[in-house]
C-alpha cells in the first residue's frame, strides 16, 4: 500500500478513535446503575434496565473496536497495515474502506 492511501487509512482511523472516545465519555451516566426508584413502575424500571443493557452492550462493542482502532494505528507504524493476520494476504481496500481497523481478509473473516 502506498504512503498516500496508508495516510488515508491513519486519518480514517483516528478520526473514528475519536468519535468512539466522545461517545464513550458522553455515554458514561446512562451507562451507571439503574436506580429501584419505587416511584416509576415495574414495567418502566424493566424498561430502563433494558435500556442500560443496551448502552453498556453497545459501550462494551466500541471499547473493544477502539482497542482495534490502536492497534490498527500500531500496524500502519510497523508497517503491516491492510495485512491479513491469518493469512498475511493483502486485504482489498474495499473492505479497509468499510472497516479500517479490519484484521482478516474476507477469506478468513
Ligand atoms: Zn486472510
Amino acid at each position: 500500500m502506498n504512503a498516500e492511501r496508508l495516510a488515508h487509512f491513519r486519518e480514517c482511523l483516528e478520526s473514528l478513535a475519536t468519535e468512539i472516545k466522545a461517545y464513550l465519555s458522553s455515554s458514561k451516566e446512562s451507562a451507571g446503575v439503574v436506580e429501584l426508584d419505587t416511584s416509576i413502575g415495574r414495567l418502566s424500571r424493566m424498561d430502563a434496565m433494558q435500556n442500560q443493557q443496551m448502552a453498556m452492550e453497545l459501550r462494551r462493542r466500541k471499547k473493544s473496536q477502539l482497542l482495534q482502532i490502536t492497534n490498527a494505528l500500531k500496524r500502519i507504524d510497523q508497517g503491516s497495515y491492510g495485512q491479513c493476520g491469518l493469512c498475511q494476504q493483502p486485504i482489498s481496500e474495499d473492505r479497509l474502506e468499510a472497516f479500517p481497523e479490519i484484521v482478516t481478509c474476507v477469506n478468513c473473516a
